[in-house]
């Protein structure tokens, strides 16, 4: 008995370095998935091309989408925070020494220079991450 045995390619990840379909050369797209093929090794694909050469159903699709957006974010999380950890840490503590304040007190901390400048610095950091993380 002869077994066929399809190998599907390996979904690497998603980026957005290269937004030209491999597969229909589609461009201008907002980024591409990279798998590994056992023949032709990397490419780059659409979204519509990795669920065709995937086999997906559209549940399939929307279901993969959905996982590697949240995969991105979390990504992303993660990289805003080992980033803005230590700027954190300092406001936690100027928090902290203010602690005694009424509800005003992130009002007030803005008012404070050093603890602006850190605010800034964070809000700064996030926005040149999120510029990194289009899906
Ligand atoms: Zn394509």
């Amino acid at each position: 008995m002869e077994t066929h045995v399809t190998i599907k390619p390996k979904i690497l990840g998603f980026t957005d370095s290269r937004c030209e379909c491999d597969r229909c050369g589609k461009t201008n797209l907002k980024g591409t998935y990279c798998i590994e093929t056992p023949d032709q090794g990397l490419l780059y694909l659409g979204s519509t091309c990795i669920s065709r050469l995937m086999e997906y159903s559209s549940k399939e699709t929307t279901k993969f989408i959905k996982s590697e957006k949240e995969l991105r974010r979390k990504q992303k999380q993660a990289e805003i925070k080992a980033a803005t950890q230590h700027l954190e840490d300092q406001m936690q503590v100027m928090r902290e020494e203010q602690a005694a304040l009424p509800s005003t007190e992130q009002e007030y901390l803005l008012g404070i220079p050093s603890y602006r400048k850190l605010w800034n610095k964070i809000t700064e950091i996030k926005a040149e991450i999120e510029k990194n993380y289009t899906l």
